[in-house]
């Protein structure tokens, strides 16, 4: 049944931002700062609970689609994200972003308790919630000092952006007079487990600080390339002994949640980085896209590899494919050949989720159109 295809434990995509799938290729080719007031904020503002919930779905029918069965992802309104979750059948951990903008940090960080009391180790323990922080420069001391306090308290990471742009090192720098790493430590953050999605403008000086913690560094070479914040150097950051995870960041800045982009991306962006083929291979990418995020998240005790006693989250890859042959190296073949369309099927936590690129669970036609529906009203109104 399974002769050319290829059995490999699904992908753990370690940042995301699932309710932003609306704002799919609505703001592309302009600066940050630009995309987010101009054209992300303005349509958040009008984001209403149905919305978020078809967002989300939207999300991880793409993420399911294209191999993924486990999310890291921060946003707001994550109890409609948990339940699309729960119908979809996937696995991820969900934040609230807390910081000092918009209704401001209190009211987040109460959400925050709220969201896991509702929703963490529900649908069959396949839902975690953590602690999400925005990014250093929109977190006070005090937002993060109480961050770090509701984490220790429930026992569960820091999901935080760090060092995406040289701007956030400018502004911590002109705020505190100090790197953002030690504005990092100075409030708490490396007290307990962390992820910190892009680390792009991550240098030695941090390294002598990571090392020493556990946190794993999530590279999105997509989003980072594409919004022109710059290439992280993640061979670097591995050898100093960081973990490094693999995540795509949110649909508006990277235009898709394919990972199988990423982990081409991934590959191709050391290499370029460093001018050398040999930056890293195949199989280590594989690694950060399967265990290695897996071990970011605290699950690799479930997830992550294919072995006796652990979940069954797996994806069946069809390599019977002309792109896809003839198959010298199956590594190579996943990483530089392969998109998210040669995944046949996908098992999480041993459920049949999508069989021949069916999803099994909610009507793919249906929350399309409804996704169609949702951004014309959201950006007919601008
Ligand atoms: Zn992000």
């Amino acid at each position: 049944m399974l002769h050319g295809k290829v059995v490999l434990p699904g992908f753990v995509n370690c940042h995301t931002h699932a309710g932003m799938s609306l704002f799919r290729g609505c703001a592309d080719d302009v600066d940050l700062m630009e995309w987010k007031n101009v054209y992300i904020k303005p349509a958040e503002k009008k984001m209403t609970k149905e919305d978020m919930y078809v967002a989300s779905m939207l999300s991880f029918i793409e993420m399911i689609k294209t191999g993924t069965t486990t999310f890291n992802d921060m946003y707001f309104m994550e109890e409609e994200a948990a339940k699309a979750a729960e119908k979809i059948g996937i696995r991820g951990m969900l934040a609230v972003q807390i910081s000092d903008m918009n209704e401001g940090a209190d009211a987040k960080i109460k959400e925050a308790e709220t969201l896991y009391t509702n929703w963490n180790d529900k649908a069959d323990g396949r839902i975690k919630v953590c602690v999400g922080l925005d990014s250093p420069d929109t977190c006070s001391p005090d937002t993060m000092k109480k961050a770090v306090e509701l984490a220790k308290k429930l026992n569960v990471p820091i999901h935080m952006q760090y060092l995406e742009t040289k701007d956030e090192i400018n502004k911590v720098r002109e705020n505190y007079s100090m790197s953002v790493v030690d504005y990092l430590k100075e409030n708490g953050i490396f007290d307990v487990k962390t992820i910190l999605a892009h680390g792009v403008w991550a240098d030695e000086y941090d390294l002598s600080e990571l090392q020493f913690h556990d946190t794993s560094i999530v590279n999105s070479p997509i989003s980072n390339c594409k919004l022109g914040s710059g290439i992280g150097d993640m061979k670097f950051l591995l050898e100093g002994g960081v973990n490094i995870a693999l995540g795509t960041d949110d649909i508006a800045s990277s235009n898709t949640l394919d990972m199988f982009e990423d982990l081409k991306s991934c590959a191709y962006s050391q290499k370029v980085l460093y001018k050398q083929a040999t930056a890293i291979s195949a199989k280590k990418v594989l690694e950060i896209a399967t265990i290695k995020g897996a071990k970011a998240l605290g699950l690799q005790k479930d997830i992550g590899t294919i072995e006796i006693g652990k979940k069954a989250d797996l994806i069946i890859v069809d390599l019977n494919r002309a792109h896809l042959a003839p198959l010298h190296n199956v590594n190579s073949a996943l990483v530089y050949s392969a998109n998210g369309n040669d995944v046949e099927s996908v098992i999480i936590d041993g459920k049949l989720v999508m069989e021949n690129r069916k999803i099994l669970t909610v009507d793919e036609g249906e929350i399309v159109e409804q996704a169609r529906m949702a951004a014309r009203r959201l950006f007919a109104e601008q």
